[in-house]
């Protein structure tokens, strides 16, 4: 059973759209519990402004591609599905948990994207691969910042724990 560098591209397109709306999800509950970084939560309350743009941008240029808002539905509930799986199992109720949780996450996008970037180019769509790299400086800019604010938020969620101010978020 082949398939075609586009059906690919389609099907991975989807894919890229369930994952943003899994990730809404997530970064909002995440947004929620993190008070006592307030620096934080500022950064991701940005990425979620961010993500809601990445999944537009994708659906509008799913739609530009007529592909069918039902298999968008249904390939949306499929992974959505399969991404809160694995997101599900690294978030806990621990701040600290959850900043490393979602530094590996914006890698897992960045991958999605680098994938879908050299895919754009070999079926020769210009269009996506603007779309495409709109959403994979985000995703490099988001993990950018988690790392160069680990140690701090460490230190913090260090001292909180060891105060009983409540490190776990
Ligand atoms: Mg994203
Ligand atoms: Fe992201």
């Amino acid at each position: 059973m082949a398939n075609s560098p586009r059906e690919n591209f389609v099907h991975w397109l989807r894919d890229a759209h369930s994952m943003e709306v899994g990730t809404l999800d997530d970064l909002e509950k995440f947004a929620k519990r993190i008070d006592q970084y307030p620096q934080l939560k500022t950064r991701i309350q940005q990425h979620i402004e961010e993500t809601r743009g990445q999944e537009r941008r994708l659906k509008e240029l799913l739609e530009s591609m007529n592909e069918s808002t039902s298999g968008l539905k249904q390939a949306v509930t499929r992974v959505a599905g399969n991404v809160q799986a694995m997101v599900g199992t690294l978030f806990s109720d621990e701040a600290l948990k959850n900043v490393i949780a979602s530094y590996a996450f914006e890698h897992f996008e960045i991958a999605n994207y680098r994938a879908l970037l050299t895919t754009a180019e070999q079926v020769g769509d210009t269009r996506a691969l603007q779309v495409l790299q709109q959403n994979l400086r985000e995703e490099e800019a988001m993990a950018q910042w988690l790392e160069q604010h680990l140690a701090e938020i460490t230190r913090r969620y260090l001292d909180l724990d060891a105060s009983g101010a409540g490190g776990k978020s």
